[in-house]
């Protein structure tokens, strides 16, 4: 049985104080026997305090980005092993808005996930299509070709423990969300290809969230699709109310 898993992606939004006014928020208003896994990723900057403010929580941390290499001459960049000491549990890479705006490649990806998961973290994998592919007919050519690329070298059992996010570009921050069965399919595309590739047991294990304006009025029918394993939340991740309302959609 999997497990889900609610993560707010925070992007480039909260300072360290508030970030810390809001997991003081949240630890008080999430019920613990809620069989959910809940993950706040915030900036860079926040990861220390909040790493603090959620001791014995049970609410996990998760960072936003990071390089594939351990040190070195790269300005500006971050690694895992910081990561790590900081208390990061979950790391998401890939995410659109970092391949459309810095670049980044699924062979990029790639050396990402590998050195994430050398470190004890656990990769969210984000993989999605444009408005131009889904309408050219090409989403499952493009989610197949960026999942092979992003896993390309994995073993089973660390395919087994990753997270992948079903993004599609065109429900990121626009509110428009894929309907649950168009959500529902493409996570059951990526089912597919993962025990194509890497076995019937990892393809079972592998946990699967949607992203892409999910909000408390459409997380039920999204989170009871069989194939979605949880939701991967930008804007509504930013509100105490919205997010709670999200999580408490399982069940
Ligand atoms: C995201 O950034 O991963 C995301 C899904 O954003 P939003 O929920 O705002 O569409």
């Amino acid at each position: 049985m999997r497990q889900q898993i609610i993560a707010g992606n925070w992007k480039m939004n909260k300072t360290t104080a508030q970030a810390v006014e809001f997991a003081r928020e949240l630890k008080q208003s999430i019920d613990n026997n809620v069989p959910v896994e809940v993950v706040i990723c915030p900036p860079f900057t926040a990861l220390a305090p909040l790493a603090e403010e959620l001791k014995g929580s049970g609410i996990a941390l998760g960072a936003q980005n990071m390089h594939w290499e351990d040190q070195g001459a790269f300005t500006g960049e971050i690694s895992a092993p910081m990561l790590k000491e900081l208390g990061c549990r979950y790391v998401i890479l890939g995410h659109s808005e970092r391949r459309q705006y810095f670049g980044e490649t699924d062979a990029g990806v790639n050396k990402k996930v590998k050195a994430a998961l050398e470190h004890g973290l656990i990769p969210i994998v984000c993989v999605g299509e444009t408005l131009e592919q889904r309408e050219a007919g090409v989403t499952e050519q493009t989610v197949a070709g960026q999942l092979k690329g992003a896993l390309a070298g994995l073993e089973q059992e660390q395919v087994a423990g990753l997270v992948i996010a079903y993004e599609p570009v065109w429900a990121i921050g626009t509110g428009r969300t894929a309907s649950d069965q168009d959500a529902q399919q493409v996570n059951n595309f990526i089912r597919k290809v993962i025990a194509e590739e890497y076995g019937a047991a990892a393809a079972e294990a592998v946990r699967i969230q949607y992203g892409g304006s999910v909000k408390p009025a459409n997380a039920r029918g999204l989170l009871s699709q069989p194939d979605i394993d949880g939701a991967l939340v930008g804007g509504a991740s930013l509100k105490v109310e919205d997010f709670k309302g999200i999580i408490d959609a399982i069940g």
